[in-house]
């Protein structure tokens, strides 16, 4: 059967002529002519109308990005108060990662690991170096590098620690975080983050944050091989867990010969005022899981780092992906280290970050509304107290009106985290917006 289809929308001359046989359906011949979205109105209307519905975005169409600000369609500008869930820490569009990226594209993208490239040594020998680690195994996304850390700590479990086949266990904490891979969420708590998706992976323990009391019970058992941690964790709403509670894990892991994985994708490359969350405390974990701010938020990339020991226990053809460590990926996450360091982002996120949870404080005074205000560096949040109808979404809302972008992260928790250039006459800027907008719908 040949069938053709015209799309409403689609300028005239879009044809395509699909070929039906045997249950197969193939593109024969399609003219393509691009559509190009004409409004902010228009883009919403087709991602309503083809994209998946598994994401609830606040209704604004960015369309440019440059540092801290980011326009839409119509030329509005915003502040960026959310930078992609903490992924363009460096800003949007910083130039030195978009020139290391250009350049790069113009020589070569992808090899795959089927040969050797001359970027990724490069980039494996940087990050090892300035994160103190033997081995980095490089990825696309953040889950990723979650999977191949969960899967690292079930060959360590075999390998070295000497766990029973098939029986190795990995605690996890309550309210986690870490992407979205079925093996992932199979650890997850969230019922959004499961519902439907069962049969779920086994091998998971599941532990309150925060408890160490709780994570040396789960320590008595002989087959758990791995403590799978955020240092904050983000998603949950910017849960910062007691001082001491990073550097408990670290002796109870060593005490009883458990891998510490922290889950950094969020929390790392300067976000909270230090390079990582960990440092903190100056704690090293086993496994370090990075992804996000690697790339300053242009293509994805993602790594692990651990030492030889662990590292070394997965041996070629046992784990990998296409796109893991491309010249490309590696151009831009050399760049993008360099930013960081260059520019002292992480001084500059503690020193910002102090400024805003001092000003949220006062306007914390000013109106309940405000319940509570945390954060570390630039990875903030404040709680929300409903009013009627008015709940942290509505408050985002006021809050793009007069041009600033942040996103609930939890149903009343207002998460803001923007890029870590962000300077002090910006920062009290944007403050100011949030203060008129909580005070104005409050
Ligand atoms: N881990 C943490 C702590 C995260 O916050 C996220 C994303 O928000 C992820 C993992 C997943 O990263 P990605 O969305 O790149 O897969």
């Amino acid at each position: 059967m040949v069938k053709k289809y015209r799309h409403n929308n689609s300028p005239a001359g879009i044809v395509l002529v699909l070929h039906l046989e045997k249950g197969r359906t193939m593109i024969h011949q399609m003219n393509a002519v691009s559509n190009r979205v004409e409004s902010s109105q228009q883009a919403m209307e087709w991602e309503d109308r083809y994209g998946a519905h598994n994401y609830h975005p606040l209704p604004v169409v960015l369309d440019k990005g440059k540092g801290i600000e980011v326009w839409d369609v119509e030329g509005k500008r915003y502040f960026d108060f959310l930078s992609a869930y903490s992924a363009v820490n460096q800003g949007h569009c910083h130039p030195r990662i978009i020139d290391a990226l250009t350049e790069q594209a113009g020589k070569l993208t992808l090899t795959s690991r089927a040969f050797y490239n001359s970027r990724l040594g490069e980039f494996e020998k940087l990050i090892c170096e300035m994160l103190g680690y033997d081995k980095v195994l490089a990825m696309n996304s953040g889950a990723e590098a979650n999977e191949t850390a969960l899967k690292l700590a079930r060959k360590w479990a075999y390998k070295v620690k000497g766990v029973p086949a098939d029986r190795a266990k990995i605690v996890a904490v309550q309210n986690n975080f870490h992407g979205r891979t079925l093996g992932i969420v199979s650890a997850s708590t969230e019922a959004a983050s499961t519902d439907h998706y069962g049969p779920f992976l086994p091998g998971f323990v599941i532990i309150p944050y925060n408890d160490l009391e709780a994570l040396e019970a789960s320590f008595q058992d002989p087959d758990v091989c791995a403590f799978w941690v955020e240092p904050i964790q983000g998603e949950a709403g910017v849960i910062i867990p007691d001082h001491g509670y990073l550097s408990g894990i670290r002796k109870l892991c060593d005490q009883y010969n458990v891998l510490f994985m922290a889950d950094e994708v969020q929390t790392g490359m300067a976000r909270t005022g230090k390079m990582l969350a960990c440092d903190h405390e100056l704690v090293r974990p086993d496994v370090l899981i990075l992804g996000k701010a690697l790339s300053g938020g242009t293509m994805p990339v993602s790594a692990v780092l651990a030492d030889d020991e662990i590292m070394l226990t997965i041996k070629p053809g046992e784990h990998g992906s296409t796109f893991g460590g491309n010249p490309l990926a590696c151009a831009v996450g050399i760049a993008s280290l360099q930013v960081l360091v260059d520019e002292n982002l992480s001084d500059n996120a503690h020193r910002m970050g102090k400024i805003f949870r001092t000003r949220m404080e006062e306007i914390a005074m000013k109106t309940s509304m405000v319940r509570a205000v945390r954060g570390k560096g630039l990875l903030n949040a404040i709680d929300i107290e409903p009013i009627g109808d008015t709940t942290a979404w509505e408050v985002c809302v006021a809050l793009k009106d007069k041009g600033l972008l942040a996103k609930p992260t939890r149903r009343d928790t207002i998460r803001f985290a923007p890029p870590l250039i962000i300077n002090e006459q910006q920062m009290l800027e944007c403050c100011h917006i949030i203060e008129e907008s909580i005070l104005t719908i409050s």
